[in-house]
């Protein structure tokens, strides 16, 4: 076996996250019936976030693997590799998380290669069985394990290769931005600035979210409100701040970042 260690997966500290709908407990029902988790949303929205809350709550260890357009299933499952001399196998995060009845978190699965699909099927049905090709294995999933996909139902996404059959099996739960008063709650905590300044920028994402009919792809999410907020605390005047953090990192249309602009002016 390879070094892949399953203890510095798991979560000590209870993470920051603020349940503000149904979430935690639409989870908790899946997690105790095995069945698996896909969260929808758009990016920034506090998925990464929950599922490390869910994970700590739970007391599993959670894997999380950053999807992109190059992983492919010997990424997730494992490879033989060459160690000293000799040929050892190492798990894949995927691998390490059945084995060890962990919480794997598929982020972004939308840019995985379509091939991951062939280890996601049998694992995401009733069989809860991972095949290792390689090594002749096939795993069984204690139900402790637990598989959560999150995608942005805007692309093109793997999630649509998969059949029916097993996408039927999943809980999907659309994590969309909270409400304006729990957003700013979230932003005052995280970035450390005042009600009243969370406040503002949970304003300014709000217009930034109208803007999705004239051509802007996503408004700004919680995310970009925090590292606004942080770079305000650090002493950053707020309107060059949300330039930076804000404007310039959702669009490199000009008249989209000018919009932006002055939706910015208008609050500082
Ligand atoms: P996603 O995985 O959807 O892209 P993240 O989980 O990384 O988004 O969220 C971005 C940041 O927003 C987090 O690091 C966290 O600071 C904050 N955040 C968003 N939603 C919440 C929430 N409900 N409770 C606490 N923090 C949140």
């Amino acid at each position: 076996m390879g070094t892949q260690r399953i203890e510095e997966h798991y979560i000590v500290t209870e993470p920051y996250y603020r349940v503000h709908g149904q979430e935690l407990t639409i989870a908790l029902a899946a997690y105790e019936h095995q069945i698996p988790l896909l969260l929808k949303g758009p990016t920034g929205s506090g998925k990464s976030r929950f599922m490390q809350y869910l994970a700590w709550k739970l007391g599993r260890p959670l894997i999380t693997v950053s999807c992109h357009d190059d992983l492919s299933t010997s990424d997730l499952v494992g490879r033989y590799l060459i160690r000293g001399g000799e040929t050892v196998w190492m798990d894949g995060p995927l691998t390490l998380a059945v084995r060890h009845g962990g919480i794997c978190y598929l982020d972004e699965i939308v840019e995985a290669r379509k091939d991951t699909t062939v280890v996601i099927h049998p694992l995401a049905d009733d069989r809860r069985e991972l095949p290792i090709e390689k090594r002749g294995e096939i795993l069984s999933a204690p139900p402790e394990f637990m598989l959560a996909l999150s995608y942005n139902p805007g692309y093109q996404s793997v999630v649509k290769d998969l059949k029916p059959s097993t996408r039927q099996r999943f809980i999907a739960l659309e994590l969309t931005y909270p409400s304006p008063d729990i957003e700013a709650e979230i932003v005052q905590h995280e970035a450390g600035v005042s009600k009243e300044e969370a406040e503002k920028l949970v304003r300014l994402a709000e217009m930034t979210r109208s803007l999705e009919d004239a051509g802007l792809q996503e408004g700004a999410s919680t995310r970009l409100l925090i590292h606004a907020g942080t770079l305000i605390r650090s002493g950053i005047a707020p309107r060059q701040a949300c330039k930076v953090t804000i404007s310039e990192p959702l669009s490199d249309d000009h008249e989209l970042v000018a919009a932006i602009d002055e939706m910015i002016s208008s609050l500082y």
